[in-house]
């Protein structure tokens, strides 16, 4: 018995590198019927497989127009169904992942890379792009969430529920963990996975992001004392959640003085005209206050990507790019980085992309430019109206 998997997303997009979790469930439950399971890195060999299986997240990740579910090709994942995604059958969906699957891949890439490098090559930070594939555990602990947020995949249920037993996905020859909930904090177990996951005693990070709506001193106070891998992740998606945002912030603050505390801001969904500007700006602000970084994250589904219908296109995109480099946001203002692109610019008396989008809209919106063009992370956090509760000495 012969099965080949194809991970689409890393098939067709040049830079993506994380695993795709189905796909090594169908590899671990496969091999352990005895089948011979290959990663297949192209669409040209099917016909050598008794079974093959192509998983994929992204809306957007090209796949052959040829493409469909026969007899002996499946097809699943959110990047074809979106939220009608159908489930596995729970011997796959509960299978320990096989976390190999990858391994033959990374290996080549590393020899060519090697192939093509042969003076500089430091194999160690190339391979640095892997660790996702190689130093985690991951899985789902929890299932669900119950806000039914409009511009999210995770429609199919009401509230958050159990779902893999910890034991099930973690591997302990693995260094850090995974967890892929959309909601974790919504479950009303979630103490005790915190509690098995701190004691577990190796660093863990809840990729989907953390609904800080429902952050309070007992949730904060277990959160920022564990082992937490990288950035905390979370999300000021609604310019109406601003108070709310803004109470949960001072609870944060009030456990940990840490940087990288970062927050996804949605654009381009409610409009995307100058007040959804105005608004990523407003939410950035409120960040900027308690030391926190955005991730400018521009709204798009299967069929439509907003913003790049809008007149502010490019202000979309240099709004992107300013806040989501943490290096050049905590250093500049947008009006800086704009600057800074403008004296890289090489044809000399034109405006490059950033400029000219910048000074068209302020030229329009004069009052919010004002306003916000002009702030530094490092100076506004220092006169912030939030300093009282939280005390980081500079
Ligand atoms: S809270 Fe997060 S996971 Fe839940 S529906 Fe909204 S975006 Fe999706």
């Amino acid at each position: 018995m012969r099965v080949g998997i194809v991970d689409a997303d890393l098939i067709g997009r040049d830079k993506h590198r994380f695993p795709n979790l189905v796909c090594e469930k169908l590899s671990g439950y496969w091999k352990q019927q005895g089948a011979e399971v290959d990663l297949l890195l192209d669409y040209d060999h099917f016909d050598e497989y008794d079974e093959v299986y192509i998983a994929k997240v992204f809306t957007d990740t090209p796949v052959p127009e040829w493409l469909k579910e026969t007899e002996h090709i499946h097809i699943g994942g959110t990047g074809f169904y979106f939220d009608k995604a159908p489930n596995l059958p729970d011997a796959i969906e509960h299978h320990m992942p096989d976390y190999n699957l990858y391994n033959e891949w990374i290996e080549s890439e590393v020899e060519k890379a090697k192939a093509r490098n042969t003076e500089d090559f430091n194999e160690k930070r190339f391979r640095d792009q892997f660790k996702e594939y190689t130093d985690y555990s991951i899985g789902f602990m929890t299932r669900g969430c119950f806000r039914k947020c409009p511009f999210c995949v995770n429609q199919k249920y009401d509230h958050v529920f159990m779902h893999s037993p910890l034991e099930e996905f973690y591997d302990k020859s693995r260094k850090k963990i995974c967890l892929l909930d959309d909601n974790f904090l919504g479950c009303p177990n979630w103490k005790n996975i915190l509690n098995q996951l701190i004691s577990l005693d190796r660093p863990f990070k809840f990729k989907q992001g953390i609904d800080e709506r429902l952050l309070t001193d007992e949730k904060c106070k277990r959160l920022f004392s564990a082992k937490y891998d990288g950035d905390y992740t979370f999300a000021f998606d609604n310019i109406s959640d601003y108070d709310l945002i803004h109470k949960r912030l001072r609870i944060i603050r009030k456990y940990t003085s840490a940087i990288n505390i970062k927050f996804y801001v949605l654009v381009g969904f409610e409009s995307t005209d100058a007040t959804d500007i105005e608004n990523a700006f407003k939410r950035i602000e409120l960040l900027m206050r308690f030391k926190c970084i955005p991730y400018v994250m521009r709204y798009q589904n299967k069929n439509y990507t907003p913003w790049k219908e809008s007149e502010f296109r490019a202000m979309y995109v240099t709004l992107a790019r300013w806040g989501n480099q943490p290096s050049i946001f905590k250093k500049m203002s947008f009006r800086q980085f704009c600057l800074a692109n403008q004296h890289l610019h090489k044809t000399k008396g034109t405006l490059c992309s950033s400029m000219r989008a910048m000074t068209e809209f302020e030229r329009k919106y004069p009052k919010i430019a004002k306003k916000y063009f002009d702030l530094r992370f490092e100076d506004h956090y220092l006169t912030n109206k939030g300093a009282d509760v939280w005390n980081i000495k500079n």
